[in-house]
């Protein structure tokens, strides 16, 4: 019978690494018949063979990969450090021997969304959230180890890490949020009140910062209530 590296009490690379290196586990591989670029990203007279959302397709594919722990297992013992093999490249460095594969990919994952990648219908890209900035922007810079061949940080920020210094022209988010080390919202200022509060004062919404309202819950009670009172008049 086939070893998985997918049972539940077998996810660390360690532990996965014998299986990793038996190249069984690549019959099984998703992408066998997938164009190699697709997985390793290059840029040609400032063009790309495939399209972002191409890209970021055949990433999405291996999250449903029945081997995509072993394929894990396997870059990161042999310290690859190019191209997708289960996570784009930039993801796999914070991998440590130990880790906990599942809860990483997770918490990745979710770190993925909080971006919220869309694309132009040819396939380019037409926004996605600064990590750094929390902006919504096009302007990213080409990474082949990243989320649809582009960097996490907008064109500005990753001048501003390049140089160290701030740039003057960049506008940071009103909000000012604080992620956690997996891109989970800890706090951010209201933008009525403008007080910092913990993300539970803030209700559910997916397009906003962190998932959440502009507004605090309390700001949005007291302003839907003055609302009411006004147009009852
Ligand atoms: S996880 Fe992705 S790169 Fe790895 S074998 Fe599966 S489809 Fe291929
Ligand atoms: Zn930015
Ligand atoms: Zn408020």
């Amino acid at each position: 019978m086939r070893e998985q590296g997918n049972k539940s009490n077998i996810s660390t690379i360690s532990e996965l690494y014998v299986i990793s290196n038996n190249n069984q586990w690549r019959e099984y591989a998703l992408c066998q018949d997938k164009p190699y670029e697709l997985y390793f990203p290059q840029k040609r007279k400032n063009k790309t063979k495939y399209t972002n959302r191409n890209y970021y397709e055949a990433q999405e594919l291996c999250l449903h990969c029945p081997v995509k722990f072993e394929c894990l297992a396997f870059a990161v013992s042999n310290k690859l450090s190019f191209g997708t093999f289960c996570l784009p490249a930039t993801e796999r460095k914070k991998i440590k021997i130990t880790t906990d594969l599942k809860s990483f990919i997770k918490k990745v994952i979710q770190r993925r969304d909080i971006m919220e990648t869309k694309f132009n219908p040819d396939g380019s890209l037409l926004n996605k959230r600064c990590v750094q900035c929390h902006r919504k922007t096009k302007h990213f810079y080409f990474d082949a180890g990243g989320w649809s061949a582009l960097r996490n940080q907008c064109v500005d920020c990753a001048i501003e890490i390049q140089q160290n210094k701030k740039s003057y022209h960049r506008r940071y988010s009103e909000s000012n949020p604080k992620f956690d080390e997996w891109g989970v919202l800890i706090s951010k200022i209201c933008t009525k009140c403008k007080k910092r509060h913990k993300t539970d004062q803030y209700a559910k919404r997916v397009a906003g910062i962190g998932g959440r309202t502009s507004w605090c819950r309390k700001c949005v009670a007291f302003h839907t209530k003055q609302w009411e009172i006004k147009n009852k008049k």
